[in-house]
């Protein structure tokens, strides 16, 4: 496949949840109004009158439109009776229209703080995104002095955390783009390169296999591997090295993520039988996430299987967090979890052991729960690559 630019030059900046494949893709006028609707369920149950979203992942789902983290402000403001889109003027012309709510355009000159005001009325229950910056929320106290403002987290999560079927086709093309990244950084060299230069090169593949744009890439070799997160450096990656790498990318806005370990050339010492636990260990986690389980299940699955192996100690994270618009969300597969899950619910199974000094290994797979088990996204190989 030839080489394509991270960003497509006749898109000119795309926000970072490429909310515009979100709509190209598959989500039609009337997904988003049914989102709407169930969201207006939800706030008459709660009590709450209006709904304001700013940045964030809550809005474009409701709408298709991704507000930029600006100094001027973007609001969606929902009530029973209407749903409208408060934008700077400048960035009205990225907005695709829908008939699901109304697009009120503020010039330079007016006080968008004053039209989301006017558009809230006498509301006196306010549920506010949580990403909101303070700056805005403070004024929109100051505007609405009596009314009551929680966090639209508590209208938001029960929506969000059950994928309907537009939503499992992006999952399932990311992970299905991201598969493919995998298998070719089977018949890449490893030796020799720095572990910056790899995942630049991850990152290339990560668009180049189907991805709308490259999220991340953590590349961690040798020692470095025992840090989860590790930012790829200068280390240059030489025979002996284990290597994890864990990248993602969106698809019509929504995140993979997978990680696979390689190992330059065969393993010495205990690698090779802690990777037979862990491979264990992620294929029990994955086993336990069905419908009717509880989220620490997952936890517990995964953990239990280590602990027997003697590398408990060294599982040092959570097995696993939910995935859609945001790369992390609801469900958190942690102990003390006991959510019930639900066919729908999309999240990492993605156990790791880390060795201090010496060495790392992780093997994640993003899972769907069905009626039936559950669906895994993620299909390369999961056992150890040996690579040159
Ligand atoms: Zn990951
Ligand atoms: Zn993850």
């Amino acid at each position: 496949m030839p080489a394509i630019p991270l960003v497509r030059p006749s898109d000119g900046v795309r926000c970072s949840a490429g909310c515009h494949e979100v709509t190209a893709a598959s989500v039609a006028d009337a997904g988003y109004g049914g989102r709407i609707r169930r969201a207006r369920q939800v706030m008459e149950e709660q009590g709450i009158d209006v709904l304001l979203l700013s940045i964030g992942s809550d809005l474009p789902y409701l709408t298709g439109y991704e507000a930029m983290p600006l100094e001027r402000l973007t609001m969606g403001v929902i009530t029973q009776a209407d749903a409208t889109l408060v934008v700077p003027q400048l960035e009205a012309p990225r907005v695709v229209e829908r008939a699901a709510f109304e697009l009120v355009p503020w010039a330079e000159t007016e006080d968008p703080i004053a039209i989301v005001g006017r558009l809230m009325g006498s509301s006196r229950a306010i549920a506010v995104g949580a990403q909101t910056w303070a700056r805005f929320l403070i004024s929109l106290q100051a505007a609405a002095p009596t009314a009551r403002f929680t966090d639209a987290t508590a209208v938001m999560r029960p929506l969000r955390i059950i994928k309907d079927d537009d939503e499992i086709e992006l999952l399932r093309r990311a992970g299905a783009a991201a598969d493919r990244v995998v298998e070719r950084l089977h018949d890449l060299r490893f030796s020799g390169k720095s572990e910056s230069a790899l995942a630049r090169e991850v990152m290339e593949m990560t668009v180049e296999e189907g991805h709308d744009t490259a999220a991340f890439q953590v590349v961690a070799s040798g020692p470095n591997a025992a840090s989860p997160h590790h930012e790829p450096g200068g280390r240059q990656i030489t025979p002996g090295d284990c290597v994890v790498i864990d990248f993602g990318g969106r698809v019509g806005g929504y995140c993979s993520d997978t990680t696979r370990t390689f190992h330059v050339g065969e393993p010495a010492g205990d690698f090779a039988e802690a990777f037979e636990a862990l491979h264990g260990a992620q294929l029990a986690g994955t086993a336990a996430a069905a419908p009717g389980a509880a989220a620490h299940d997952v936890d517990r699955a995964a953990r239990s299987v280590l602990d027997d192996a003697g590398w408990g100690d060294w599982f040092i994270h959570r097995t696993g967090h939910g995935i859609g618009l945001d790369a992390h969300e609801d469900p958190y597969l942690v102990e003390g979890n006991t959510e019930i899950l639900r066919p729908g619910m999309a999240f990492s199974v993605e156990p790791g052991v880390y060795v201090a000094g010496k060495w790392g290994m992780r093997i994640e797979d993003i899972v769907v729960c069905t009626t039936a088990g559950n669906e895994t996204l993620n299909n390369s190989p999961r056992r150890l690559a040996i690579v040159e």
